[in-house]
């Protein structure tokens, strides 16, 4: 895009944190505090996307908390959003899902602003949180950090104001632009197909203005858009950047987080679906696997000086020691990062951040369950278990002496 074109849009939010730390509820809180409820236009339908205004600015709040959606997005090489709020309940502190979104969040490279919620609850300790989140790289901003922690009851509906002026803080901050007359794309955020309706999706425009009529290709799904209303249930002719809408037309169901493009026509569309659907079957014959060895061929390739890696170990005891020597094996020339070091079995979601991130896993001590073997066989992320650690370490050590040789 020619940078003279692009224009601000709104910033797009994404709402992650441990189970019942409040997400659910402050979602609401922020749609009923600030979304003016409209008419509606025809059709009574749950859209996985808001908008909400503040100071005459508009945030675009991803409807679907949890990691699983984010994540789809990122494996599938979209960025799912600018902004992320992590809600961490002030009376149960930092636990393994907060870990593991702060994880996510920086592997994506997104900035986190913290809402730091139930302060309403005699038993909240906002202190102790804040050194909490510290210890995990999260420094309030009034300790000289850059993590703006913002007190909020979702259940009274208190600190709304103060969350979404903090997000407007953060993006004027960053660079959010795109360009309403130019290359129509976005993400797909959820899908489902129902009775008479047919396919409903709700679409996240990126770039570009999405109009009624369009030919767009979603994954191997295609269609003319022949309905299109916005989060409020009005009918649309046009959305542009930063737009969640809901369109009829696809073909099929597309998956949460495929990239979604506008085609001149029929034939064009057709022929891309044609070639993704050959694209899939081929790669389901050769699954490419993240393996060190072909980690070793991408950095003789020049694509890559880093090597990322997820560690889970049967115990918090023993992650400190592994995680210490391969902080020690960082003097070499490539870079290796852990995104994210926990206790427990290797789950799916483990798999899904390695996929998005091109990461390996290691396990120490622990087994992989069914579910997360099988994605990782379908991402092509490479999972290496080991029960000595100096087995673990030195495979390691090997890798980056092999990739430097
Ligand atoms: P989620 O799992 O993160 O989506 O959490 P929910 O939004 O479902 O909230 C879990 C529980 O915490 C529910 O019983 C909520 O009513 C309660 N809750 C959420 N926010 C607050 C809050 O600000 N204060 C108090 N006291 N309770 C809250
Ligand atoms: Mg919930």
């Amino acid at each position: 895009e020619d940078p003279r074109s692009l224009v601000k849009r709104p910033p797009v939010v994404t709402i992650l944190g441990h189970v019942d730390h409040g997400k659910t509820t402050l979602l609401d809180a922020i749609r009923h505090s600030n979304v003016a409820s409209g008419e509606a236009g025809g059709i009574t339908q749950h859209i996985g996307a808001y908008q909400v205004e503040h100071h005459n600015q508009l945030i675009t709040f991803l409807d679907t908390p949890g990691h699983a959606a984010f994540t789809a997005m990122r494996a599938r090489g979209a960025q799912g959003a600018d902004i992320v709020v992590l809600v961490v309940a002030a009376n149960d502190g930092v636990m393994p899902q907060t870990r593991e979104a702060i994880a996510h969040a920086k592997a994506a490279r997104v900035p986190i602003i913290v809402a730091l919620n139930k302060v309403d609850r005699p038993d909240s300790n906002p202190d102790f949180v804040k050194r909490q989140l510290a210890e995990n790289g999260l420094v309030p901003d009034e300790w000289d950090g850059d993590t703006m922690i913002v007190p909020v009851s979702a259940k009274q509906k208190m600190g709304i104001e103060d969350l979404l002026e903090a997000i407007l803080l953060v993006s004027d901050s960053m660079d959010i632009r795109a360009n309403p007359n130019g290359k129509v794309l976005g993400t797909v955020i959820e899908a489902q197909v129902e009775k008479a309706k047919g396919v409903i999706a709700t679409l996240l425009v990126q770039n570009g203005s999405l109009e009624m009529g369009d030919i767009i290709v979603a994954g191997t799904s295609m269609g003319r858009i022949r309905a299109m209303f916005d989060y409020r249930n009005r009918k649309l002719r046009k959305a542009g950047p930063s737009m969640p809408v809901l369109v009829m037309g696809l073909s099929d169901v597309p998956a949460a987080g495929d990239i979604f493009q506008v085609y001149k026509n029929d034939r064009e569309a057709r022929a891309v679906v044609e070639e993704r659907k050959t694209q899939a079957q081929n790669r389901q014959a050769a699954v490419p696997k993240a393996t060190l060895e072909q980690l070793f061929e991408r950095y003789q390739a020049g694509e890559t000086r880093e090597l990322c890696l997820l560690l889970k170990a049967d115990v918090q005891g023993s992650l400190e020691p592994i995680v210490s020597e391969l902080k020690d094996l960082n003097k070499s020339e490539i870079k290796v990062t852990i995104l994210q070091a926990e206790a427990g079995n290797v789950s799916e979601n483990d798999v899904m951040l390695a996929a998005a991130s091109k990461a390996i896993v290691l396990g120490f001590n622990v087994t992989a369950d069914t579910a997360a073997r099988r994605l990782a066989e379908a991402e092509g992320v490479s999972i290496r278990l080991y029960d000595i650690i100096y087995r673990l370490t030195e495979d390691i050590e090997k890798a980056l002496k092999g990739m430097l040789e």
